[in-house]
């Protein structure tokens, strides 16, 4: 079974001229223990369609299936509960807490869903060249140093299924590919299904399949 399924998903977004479709009748699995790279170009739906599967935006038609439940056939707390403790997702644009510092931010998600583990937290901290910047808060930090930050807040969740934002694209090229490394080994390690949008096609080519979007659908 897919731990994740897009089901024919739609959406459009209003603008002065009418609605904009953006979605056009995306479908799209990712089992346990594979990764999916997801391209296209700037503002062909990427961050749109991660939302949904992140169940933060509803779409118009289609279905979201987290370990085969239907995302929106959930009563509010249900579908509360899948996204804080089976879906994770790295935002575009990291959305830390600005009031907390870099190792609380660590241990946000993960204490949310209920499994903080302070030694695998502190292990991806040194993973991810965060050691030293524990006790900052985010606006200490730079823009790769955040992005850090946003994916091991992520991880240290172990989430079921992790959707990552372009999660290499405030790093240099050594550094991304580190990290990159590390996602996908902790991805494969616990048999989460990963979804990541990248533009590198040489990240891309690391993964088990590639799709694009592109008019709206996958091609
Ligand atoms: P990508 O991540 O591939 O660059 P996005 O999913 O961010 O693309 O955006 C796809 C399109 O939808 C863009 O044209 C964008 O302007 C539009 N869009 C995204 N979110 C909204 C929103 N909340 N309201 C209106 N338009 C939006
Ligand atoms: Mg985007």
């Amino acid at each position: 079974m897919s731990l994740l399924a897009l089901e024919d998903i739609r959406k459009s977004f209003a603008s002065t001229e009418g609605p904009v479709p953006v979605l056009q009748g995306v479908s799209l699995s990712v089992d346990a223990g594979r990764v999916v790279a997801l391209t296209g170009e700037s503002g062909s739906g990427k961050s749109t369609l991660l939302h949904i599967a992140a169940g933060l935006e509803t779409p118009d038609a289609g279905r979201v299936l987290v370990g085969g439940q239907d995302m929106a056939a959930l009563p509010d707390a249900g579908r509360a509960q899948l996204r804080r403790g089976t879906v994770g997702l790295v935002f575009q644009q990291f959305n830390l807490v600005p009031s907390l510092t870099v190792g609380a931010n660590l241990a946000f998600q993960a204490r949310l869903a209920g499994v903080h583990d302070a030694g695998f937290c502190a292990d991806l901290a040194a993973r991810l060249g965060l050691s030293d910047l524990l006790a900052r808060y985010p606006e200490q930090l730079s823009g790769g140093q955040q992005q850090r930050v946003a994916i091991g807040r992520a991880l240290a969740a172990r989430p079921k299924v992790l959707l990552a934002d372009e999660p290499t694209g405030n790093l240099d090229e050594a550094t991304g590919d580190a990290v990159f490394a590390l996602m996908l080994e902790l991805a494969r390690a616990q048999a989460a299904a990963l979804l990541l949008v990248t533009h590198s096609a040489r990240l891309a080519d690391m993964c088990d399949r590639k799709v694009l979007l592109r008019g709206g659908r996958l091609a």
